[in-house]
């Protein structure tokens, strides 16, 4: 793939174009209160560059899922907010996306501001699965422009998605890959391609279905695939035993069953495990094997003898990806298993292992538990993305900045 990136676009000369930036600010929200600013910090380096160098920019992203309609509750106000306090610099919020005022804040643009449009997907033509609307919205979106408009995709966590503001603008512009894009692109070839042995990859999370893909893909790459978290309750059935209440996906049991048979040698799983009397922060926990889950009780963490035997062979291995908490860690009694697994992550990173976490929960809890983010090599910014593209799929977003 030849993919201009941020620096080829401030080499050509930026300085009074105006620039749509494609970024992920969908941050989650407890009202109007950012909980985990994560995505915003990350975006930030492209629109500051953009900024610093003179550019119009106009920013696009989305926030949760509004239903093609504009929803107050998902107004991109906080972000917008927190963008200027991170960027410091004033970061005006259009209040639409591609209406009046959309229009008429990017003609009022001046060399280093920065516009941030509303929550795209008020648009409904965004996500259309007819070419033809998301075309007309890209056109809109373009007409916000001056001559010598460019297109700069930095949204990692929405390259998998084929939408207006990802896909058809940059058909319509010349295109550039942020220094987000950039970055994840080139730790996720490292993922794929000679990667330092041992290769181990840890899988949690809630359900087997979003992984099974992943699952399949990295198994035989890597050395050792660790399973725990919710997931992990839907192989311990395909093994026969009773899960309790614990979360398992019936339609998957025998994909389980056919995948531990498969990766036999490859596969390991907890022996132990947290069960809880409810879902719930303050219910009872105990520590039993995983043969032994009374009836009404559900696994809400790995035990702590899981914990010793995967952090011995994480803490030894020289490339690790992991993606998926290993229990309901937003639950302090249920989040040792997530933050033992990740401290032996760390400690590999720490060896000189390469180390990337995937999946936006796993990246929360490595903020939440107070693990240092430099204790990884990488912390990705785009789950579905990252998921994908190590499954060998065709990311859109990405393939349309091919050739620029
Ligand atoms: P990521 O976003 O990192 O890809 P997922 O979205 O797949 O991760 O899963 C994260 C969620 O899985 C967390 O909210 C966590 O509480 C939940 N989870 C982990 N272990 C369990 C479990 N044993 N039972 C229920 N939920 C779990
Ligand atoms: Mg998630």
């Amino acid at each position: 793939m030849t993919v201009k990136t941020l620096k080829d676009l401030l080499d050509e000369g930026v300085a009074g174009r105006s620039v749509l930036v494609r970024s992920d600010l969908n941050v989650p929200l407890d009202g109007d209160t950012i909980t985990d600013p994560g995505r915003i910090l990350a975006s930030a380096p492209t629109i500051s560059t953009l900024a610093e160098a003179g550019a119009k920019v106009i920013v696009m992203a989305h926030l949760g899922r509004p239903k093609g309609t504009p929803d107050p509750a998902l107004s991109l106000a906080p972000v917008a907010a927190k963008l200027g306090e991170v960027l410091g610099r004033n970061v005006q919020l259009a209040g639409d996306v591609v209406g009046q005022d959309a229009l008429a804040r990017a003609e009022g643009l001046t060399d280093g501001d920065v516009l941030l449009l509303e929550n795209i997907r008020f648009d409904p033509r965004e996500t259309s699965k007819d070419d033809a609307e998301r075309l007309a919205l890209a056109k809109a979106l373009v007409e916000l422009t001056d001559m010598g408009g460019a297109f700069v995709s930095d949204g990692f966590g929405v390259v998998h998605r084929k939408q207006a503001s990802v896909y058809d603008v940059a058909t319509l512009l010349p295109h550039y890959a942020g220094t987000l894009v950039a970055a994840e692109v080139e730790v996720l070839q490292k993922l794929t391609t000679d990667e330092e042995r041992p290769y181990a990859v840890v899988l949690g999370g809630s359900k087997v279905s979003d992984k099974l893909a992943v699952i399949e893909a990295l198994a035989d790459k890597a050395d050792t695939l660790v399973i725990g978290g919710g997931m992990y309750y839907t192989f311990l059935a395909a093994q026969g035993v009773s899960v309790g209440n614990s979360l398992c996906e019936e339609s998957m049991i025998d994909t389980c069953k056919e995948l531990l048979e498969r990766y036999a040698d490859v596969i390991h799983i907890p022996q132990d495990v947290v069960i809880a009397d409810s879902f719930s922060a303050d219910a009872e926990a105990r520590t039993v094997s995983v043969l032994e889950i009374p009836d009404g009780w559900m696994g809400l963490d790995i035990g702590p003898q899981s914990v010793e035997r995967f952090a011995a062979i994480l803490s030894n291995s020289r490339t690790v990806f992991w993606n998926g908490p290993m229990g309901v860690f937003e639950f302090p009694k249920f989040s040792a298993g997530t933050k033992g697994v990740a401290e032996a992550i760390v400690e590999a990173t720490g060896k000189g292992a390469f180390s990337v976490v995937g999946g936006g929960d796993s990246a929360a809890a490595v903020r939440l538990l107070g693990l240092p983010e430099d204790g990884f090599s990488h912390i990705s910014t785009g789950g579905g993305a990252s998921l994908e593209y190590l499954e060998g799929k065709t990311l859109p977003g990405l393939e349309v900045l091919d050739g620029a």
